[in-house]
C-alpha cells in the first residue's frame, strides 16, 4: 500500500488507473479503525480496481476544540490493517495541504442539516463535512464513495450534496457494524470507561425498542418515542434527541409510514454517541395485495 502525503502526488498515482477505464472507489474516513471501517473498504475492494481510503482528521467538523484534541489517532495501526485489506493508497495528508492559507470557500447543504446533528453541533458541523467530502471528491474523483449508515444524516447531507452539484460520483451506504452487545462500533468508543461501555448499549436497545413497537403495530412516532426514551432513561441515559423521522427527508413524522429512521445522541460519561435504525413499518392493512379486485 502506499502513503501519500499530497494532492499533486495523489493525482499523479491516479492517471494512469483511470485513463485505463479503472474503476476508482474512495473512503472517507478520520482514522482510528475499527470494524465499521474496515467492512467500508471490504466493500470497496470488491467492487473496484483501485481502493483509495482518505484519513484526515477533519478540524472543520469539530464543534469543540477539546474534541478534536482529544479524537484518537492511530495511524500506523490503521496503516497496517488497511494494507492487510489490500488497500491501494492511504491518502493521509496534512492540515496545510487540505486547507491552505488563504483558504476561503465552504459548500453547504441547506435545509437537511439544520434539523438533529445540525441542531445540537451547530451548522459548522456540516459545513465541515460536507466542504472536506466535495474536496475529497474533486481531488479523487472517484467513481463510487462509500459511507457509513452510523452517520444517517451525514449520508443523506452527501447524496444530496452530490446531487445538487452534479458530482459524477455513486454514493454506497454500507449497513452499521455493531459490537456483540448491539453498541455501534465508533472511534469515540475507546473513551467509555468499563461501566459506560455496558450503559451505551441501551442506545441500540431503545432503536429497537422503538423498531419493535412499529413491527407490532405501533403507527404514532410520539408512542414509539417513548419506548425508546424508557429504555435509555432505564440505563440512566439522557438523551440530546431521540426522533423517528423520514429517512429520506429527515423530516419529523406526524404519522409512521413509508421509510422511517430511528435516530439518537446521547453523551455516555462524557462521550457523545450518536446512532440509528432504519424502520420499514409492516404494510397498512388492506394494502398488502391481497385486496379483492
Ligand atoms: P469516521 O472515521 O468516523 O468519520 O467514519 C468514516 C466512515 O466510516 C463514515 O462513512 C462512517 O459513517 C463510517 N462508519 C463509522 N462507524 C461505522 C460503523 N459502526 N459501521 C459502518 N460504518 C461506520
Amino acid at each position: 500500500m502506499n502513503v501519500i502525503r499530497t494532492v499533486t502526488e495523489l493525482r499523479a498515482e491516479l492517471l494512469e488507473p483511470r485513463r485505463a477505464g479503472r474503476r476508482i472507489g474512495l473512503v472517507p474516513t478520520m482514522g482510528a479503525f475499527h470494524e465499521g471501517h474496515l467492512s467500508l473498504m471490504r466493500r470497496a475492494r470488491r467492487d473496484c480496481d483501485v481502493v483509495v481510503v482518505s484519513l484526515f482528521v477533519n478540524p472543520t467538523q469539530f464543534n469543540d476544540a477539546g474534541d478534536l484534541d482529544a479524537y484518537p489517532r492511530d495511524p500506523e495501526r490503521d496503516a497496517g490493517l488497511a494494507t492487510e485489506i489490500g488497500v491501494d493508497y492511504l491518502f493521509a495528508p496534512p492540515v496545510d495541504e487540505v486547507y491552505p492559507s488563504g483558504f476561503a470557500t465552504t459548500v453547504s447543504v441547506a435545509g437537511l442539516t439544520e434539523t438533529l446533528e445540525g441542531v445540537h453541533r451547530g451548522r459548522a458541523h456540516f459545513d465541515g463535512v460536507t466542504t472536506v467530502v466535495a474536496k475529497l471528491f474533486n481531488m479523487v474523483s472517484p467513481d463510487v464513495a462509500y459511507f457509513g449508515q452510523k452517520d444517517a444524516q451525514q449520508a443523506v447531507v452527501i447524496r444530496r450534496l452530490v446531487r445538487d452539484l452534479d458530482i459524477p460520483v455513486a454514493i454506497e451506504v454500507c449497513p452499521t457494524v455493531r459490537e456483540a452487545d448491539g453498541l455501534a462500533m465508533s472511534s469515540r468508543n475507546v473513551h467509555l470507561s468499563p461501566a459506560d461501555r455496558t450503559r451505551a448499549a441501551a442506545l441500540h436497545r431503545a432503536l429497537r425498542a422503538a423498531q419493535d413497537a412499529v413491527t407490532a403495530g405501533e403507527r404514532d412516532p410520539g408512542a414509539a418515542r417513548e419506548r425508546a426514551l424508557s429504555e435509555l432513561a432505564r440505563a440512566d441515559i439522557e438523551p440530546e434527541y431521540v426522533e423517528l423521522v423520514s429517512a429520506d427527508t429527515l423530516a419529523p413524522l406526524h404519522r409512521i409510514a413509508g421509510d422511517v429512521l430511528a435516530v439518537l445522541a446521547a453523551p455516555v460519561g462524557g462521550t457523545r454517541l450518536i446512532d440509528n435504525q432504519p424502520i420499514l413499518p409492516p404494510p397498512e392493512a388492506g394494502s398488502n395485495g391481497n385486496r379483492r379486485p
